[in-house]
């Protein structure tokens, strides 16, 4: 069935978000363009955890079977002290009973490989940094949005979709606009810049790892583990073994603990601004970092030993704010993604309204974004708060400590508890054929999203038994 009306869209950003979305576009036969900041196409990032939120569409988008092909299962996390003693483990292993699937470990490049390989490579303007964007009035000859570029190229669309990230340009820009209007929208303000909150480095060592240290590289499972700097540590360290037999790390300073006192850099996370292995940020960063111990491996290991495996050019930086932000539209213009999991989440639902656009007004747009918004805000805002409560255990503190040690040990219908709030909620979009729903959960459905789209509740429920 085709779309009832074909808006012409401009995503702005080639992550995570920004390719799935257009991979869905692309399905649904709606017009797409994607303007991406960097010209070149580096394997960036290191590891992503997706979970089974995002399967079911994954099966519809005939992805899933070769994402699994390039990830490892997660059936157990821990966290340990820079000492190495383990403060926490959590098991997963009632998640594929329930949900279908467990949870799994994927570098961002290969998952970024993946989702640009379904993305005709006509659709991607590279070297396109967006500076601004207009809403032209409906009586002018074109109407719909104009976006401008660095390079001054303009491009011309009807929905603006930010999907640039961290410190979104298509965010300021909305949020200048709306100032400027006197809008009384609380998070217009002045502090949209919040400093950032983390700052990590982050990479892939070299894949193929077989030498006796890192015999754990070749487990069929990802061993997944976290170490808590000391309490004067402002430091979090993250490793795991991949698909390929590589071992992705990330390493990430809480600001808040140190820098933010003093006022950091915010410095935009991009391809282009984060990256440069030889940069000096990244390479200070790396010998401060150096010697923290890594808990795998016959023999105690270091960061040191994983950055030396790995291409420095390839060692990515980002920085990322901790803000939840309320006004995720305007006019022409709406906003995507917040962490992978989210962001493919909110590429579904964004799709599945605009698919079933009655027309290209303003106020039809304006209904299917609010749609959009009340769909999604539960649960970007509950993700919100675990992310706040999880940075705030990465402080080794002996109150920390004890809550860890609580959670290691909450009974199973609390876990329960949690995981139906985090996966209950595994969209499809409702112009591609429904996959039937696996794990004995059933899903949650949003009636606004189905009475919208013109399903049923009921033929929801029924695709998901
Ligand atoms: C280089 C890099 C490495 C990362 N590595 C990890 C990792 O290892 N682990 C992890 O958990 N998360 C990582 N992240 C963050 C993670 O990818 C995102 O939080 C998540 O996938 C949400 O995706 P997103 O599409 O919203 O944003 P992102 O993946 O951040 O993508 C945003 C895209 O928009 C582009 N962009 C930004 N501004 C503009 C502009 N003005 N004009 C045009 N394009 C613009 C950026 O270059 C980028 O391609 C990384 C992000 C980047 C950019």
């Amino acid at each position: 069935m085709p779309p009832i009306v074909k808006s012409t869209v401009i995503i702005v950003g080639a992550g995570i978000g920004g390719l799935t979305l257009a991979i869905l576009l692309e399905q649904a036969q709606i017009p797409y363009t994607i303007l991406k900041r960097s010209t070149d196409m580096r394997n960036l990032g290191s590891l992503l955890v997706l979970d089974p939120s995002v399967f079911p569409l994954f099966e519809q988008l005939y992805l899933l079977d070769e994402f699994m092909e390039i990830t490892k299962p997660v059936r157990m996390g821990c966290i340990w002290n820079e000492k190495l003693e383990q403060l926490a483990s959590v098991s997963y292993s009632d998640i594929e009973k329930r949900y279908g699937y467990f949870p799994r470990v994927v570098s961002r490049s290969n998952l970024y490989q993946l989702l640009l390989s379904r993305v005709p490579d006509n659709k991607i303007h590279r070297g396109k940094n967006v500076k601004s964007f207009e809403t032209l009035p409906s009586s002018s000859v074109l109407g719909g949005v104009k976006v401008q570029c660095a390079d001054n190229s303009e491009y011309h669309g009807d929905v603006l979709v930010g999907a640039d990230g961290a410190y979104s340009s298509v965010r300021q820009h909305m949020y200048k606009h709306l100032r400027e209007k006197n809008s009384t929208k609380s998070d217009t303000g002045k502090r949209d810049r919040v400093p950032p909150s983390f700052i990590s480095i982050m990479g892939e060592t070299r894949r193929d790892l077989k030498e006796g240290q890192y015999e754990f590289a070749k487990g069929l499972d990802a061993t997944l583990g976290t170490v808590l700097g000391h309490s004067n540590n402002p430091y979090s360290w993250t490793v795991s073994n991949m698909h390929g037999n590589s071992i992705c790390w990330i390493v990430t300073k809480h600001l808040k603990s140190s820098m933010h006192k003093t006022g950091g850099p915010i410095v935009e996370s991009s391809e282009d601004a984060s990256c440069s292995g030889g940069g000096t940020d990244v390479h200070s960063m790396i010998m401060e970092v150096r010697n923290f111990p890594v808990p795998f491996g016959k023999d105690t290991k270091t960061l040191g030993d994983l950055i030396d495996l790995t291409v420095l050019e390839d060692i990515s930086r980002i920085m990322l704010e901790e803000k939840m932000s309320e006004t995720w539209y305007s006019g022409r213009a709406v906003l995507l993604g917040d962490g992978a999991v989210l962001a493919i989440q909110d590429a579904a639902v964004l799709a599945d309204v605009l698919f079933h656009l009655k027309n290209n007004s303003h106020e039809e747009l304006t209904k299917a974004f609010s749609i959009y918004r009340d769909v999604r805000y539960p649960s970007i805002k509950q993700s919100f708060h675990i992310s706040l409560q999880v940075s705030q255990l990465m402080e080794q503190t002996w109150i920390n400590d004890l809550k860890l040690w609580l959670m290691g040990h909450m009974p199973k219908f609390v876990w329960n508890k949690v995981h139906d709030s985090m996966y209950a909620d595994r969209p499809q979009v409702s112009f591609l054929p429904h996959v039937p729903v696996k794990g004995e959960i059933k899903l949650a459905v949003n009636k606004t999203l189905f009475e919208y789209t013109g399903r049923s509740k009921r033929g929801a429920h029924a695709s998901a038994v």
